[in-house]
């Protein structure tokens, strides 16, 4: 990762996996350039779940796995915790607080994940996501909301999220000079695609992401998954 000339920092589900034929041609097209492109990988999912994913679609092992919406940080091959990015997690984070108020919502259905560094829940209805932030902004609680798909709420400690989290990258890494390209496909990638880095959103993006706002850097691909990921690397790094 360090000095890295050319780096792809991608969301899993929807994003890079979704389209194998598009993937193997992703993956052959990087194979033959004359440089190599590190990896970061930046989900959702909780660790096990990303690990089982890279297992199962036989993805590259990445340099850097993000997991957790950007609340766990793993570097490669081994995938050791970053340790610092944990602590920075665990200042002004009050998970319990958090759940005790998401209990007085009925719509709000805990997601049952082995982790602590966020709360997350399935929710349907805006107006609940709406009235359970005016209570945790009431209750003085730090967080971070993050609504994606229509279905998942994630609360996430103040300075976590996957924007967040690839910045921290970049800079522990000095490769912020490196050709970039950031790809997603939905309400919890807006974060890292609206960095001002180039970034992609690839053609089967979910509807919070085609609604969001044009901008110079921001490539809509045509092509759904990796196919778009390398149509916006041929668009934003040609050589
Ligand atoms: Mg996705």
């Amino acid at each position: 990762m360090k000095n890295a000339t050319h780096l792809l920092a991608t969301d899993l589900d929807g994003t890079l996996v979704g389209d194998r034929p598009g993937l193997d041609e992703l993956l052959g097209f990087y194979k033959n350039q004359e440089y190599t492109v590190s990896l970061v990988y930046i989900t959702g999912r909780h660790f096990q779940s990303a690990l089982s994913l890279i297992k199962e679609e036989k993805l590259p092992v990445p340099e850097i796995l993000i997991t957790d919406v950007g609340t766990e940080i793993h570097a490669g091959p081994e995938f050791i915790k970053d340790g610092e990015w944990e602590e920075r997690m665990q200042q002004h984070w009050h998970p319990e607080e958090i759940d005790r108020i998401a209990a007085s919502f009925q719509a709000l259905q805990k997601q049952q994940l082995p982790v602590t560094n966020r709360c997350s829940y399935y929710v349907e209805d805006l107006k609940t996501v709406e009235a359970f932030e005016r209570q945790l902004l009431a209750a003085d609680i730090p967080h971070k909301l993050i609504y994606s798909g229509g279905r998942d709420l994630d609360i996430l400690p103040a300075k976590s999220g996957k924007g967040a989290a690839l910045e921290y990258i970049l800079d522990k890494f000095d490769a912020r000079e490196s050709k970039i390209l950031v790809a997603g496909d939905s309400g919890n990638d807006l974060e890292m695609l609206t960095l001002g880095l180039p970034s992609v959103i690839v053609g089967n993006a979910m509807p919070e992401l085609l609604e969001s706002e044009e901008h110079p850097m921001i490539f809509r691909a045509s092509k759904v998954c990796a196919g778009g990921i390398q149509e916006a690397w041929s668009h934003f790094h040609p050589n």
